[in-house]
């Protein structure tokens, strides 16, 4: 319902009475409960680890994210602490520096209003969480299950002094890829697997980052992509086809082996960046999508509920629109199950979509064969201007629902005392990685 104007509780309800269990302090989670305390409900983030997460390179958030973030308060917030660039940068090279495809049309940019902007991934936890009230996030809360209480849901996690459940009128599973609570829910879905490839991230420093137009190298089974990140820091990420779980002594040198020779300022940012902060990630997708975003009073988001390959860097960016179209359709309707079936309606073809054009996308750009490189080249010098600004509007030209604005609701009660689990509490299968 893009453009529709919301009111908190259509039935005239007041809405800070209404509480939400979000589980996952990630930036699914802490979006969803920034938006919901927007509205006036009360949140309560049960996040599994001792301290926020404060690791990361840079993200980059595409304008539907963006406009999710400002729908949920905090896109100035976090416009703050972002450089921008072009969509696509200067364009996509290949190894030798060759032009394989122009920058995308300025004049098309600013008329749809498209954007990426990049930002330490702890600059952009810190903005969601600070926009929290107080008390509203708790560490060390280690969810193991959800229970339907019929007119509530409950989150059932131990914490080091104990195992406690925190009721509330909806329960958030934004608890990552590997999410415990979806595999309760739907066991039959398999978990997520190995995309094939692995990314390593850096961020290179005293580079001007007002020089780095931003930009994408593909080689033979290999990408380099180059972002600024304000200052004098450029974040880059290199991606190859490796097995799952490899690692090397030294990741930096590898990445300098893989990239070294690229054209410039590859081997300048490599060099420029410190060997010891080198991150590398396996990624991994899930591939049978799920049959709903919803069971009883739990809706699922993020990569709980779409993990999908970082080929299109929409992971996060369709987390936030999930959050952005959940606490509207939360604002809009006071029935619960109706408003969340409302969510599962506009969120999961969407999202499974997107999903599915990054998976084509990294097999399509990731090749090793010669025939299938040559052919590769050869269709992204063929795409047309018209068909590249089609699948830039596709997934970034998004709008959120409008929001009400609504007085926040006050701060969630201290912790309660430990309480024992209900009896039909779902226990999850595995761990989660
Ligand atoms: C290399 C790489 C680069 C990427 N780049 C981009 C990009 O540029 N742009 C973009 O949009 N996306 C990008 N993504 C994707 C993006 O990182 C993810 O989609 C996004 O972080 C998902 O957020 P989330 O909150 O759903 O899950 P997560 O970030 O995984 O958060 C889940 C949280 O839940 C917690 N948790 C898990 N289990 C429990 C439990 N049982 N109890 C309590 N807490 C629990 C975890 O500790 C974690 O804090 C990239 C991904 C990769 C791998």
């Amino acid at each position: 319902m893009p453009g529709t104007a919301l009111t908190p509780g259509a039935a005239g309800r007041r809405t800070t009475d209404r509480s939400a269990v979000v589980i996952g302090g990630g930036i699914g989670g802490l979006a969803a409960a920034v938006g919901l305390h927007r509205i006036g409900w009360r949140v309560t983030v049960l996040e599994r680890a001792p301290e926020p997460r404060e690791s990361g390179a840079g993200i980059s958030l595409l304008t539907n994210a963006q406009r999710a973030l400002d729908r949920i308060g905090v896109g100035d917030a976090v416009r703050a602490k972002a450089a921008f660039m072009a969509p696509g940068g200067e364009g996509l090279r290949l190894v030798s520096g060759r032009r394989l495809q122009p920058p995308a049309d300025p004049a098309f940019l600013r008329e749809r209003g498209l954007s990426l902007a990049v930002l330490p991934r702890p600059a952009l936890h810190g903005a969601l969480r600070d926009a929290l009230p107080d008390g509203a996030l708790r560490t060390g809360a280690d969810v193991t299950g959800v229970v339907d209480l019929g007119d509530a849901a409950a989150a059932v996690y131990r914490t080091p002094e104990g195992e406690r459940t925190e009721r509330g009128d909806v329960v958030i599973a934004a608890d990552g890829a590997f999410s415990r609570i979806r595999s309760a829910l739907w066991p039959q879905v398999p978990p997520p697997v190995y995309s094939g490839h692995s990314v390593w991230r850096g961020i290179a420093e005293g580079i001007d980052s007002a020089a780095e137009p931003g930009g994408s190298t593909w080689g033979r089974g290999l990408e380099f992509g180059r972002m600024p990140l304000g200052g004098m820091r450029v974040y880059w990420f290199a991606v190859a086809n490796t097995p799952e779980g490899r690692r090397f002594p030294d990741e930096h040198a590898e990445v300098r082996r893989r990239f070294g020779s690229w054209h410039q300022p590859i081997p300048a940012l490599i060099a420029a960046t410190p060997a010891d902060r080198v991150l590398r990630h396996d990624v991994f997708e899930l591939v049978q999508p799920l049959p709903s975003y919803v069971s009883g009073r739990v809706a699922v988001l993020g990569d709980a509920a779409h993990a999908m390959t970082s080929d299109l860097g929409q992971g996060a960016c369709q987390a936030l629109e999930d959050a952005a179209v959940l606490c509207a359709v939360l604002a809009a309707e006071d029935d619960v199950p109706r408003a969340l079936a409302g969510y599962d309606e506009q969120r999961r073809p969407r999202s499974q979509s997107i999903a599915e054009a990054s998976r084509r996308m990294g097999e399509f750009k990731l090749t090793e064969r010669r025939w299938r490189l040559l052919r590769r080249n050869a269709r992204m010098r063929r795409t047309s201007p018209r068909e590249s600004r089609q699948g830039l509007a596709t997934v970034g030209d998004w709008h959120p629902p409008v929001l009400p604005a609504s007085a926040p609701a006050p701060a969630p009660a201290p912790a309660p005392a430990p309480a024992p689990a209900p009896a039909s509490a779902s226990v999850p299968r595995g761990e989660p990685r």
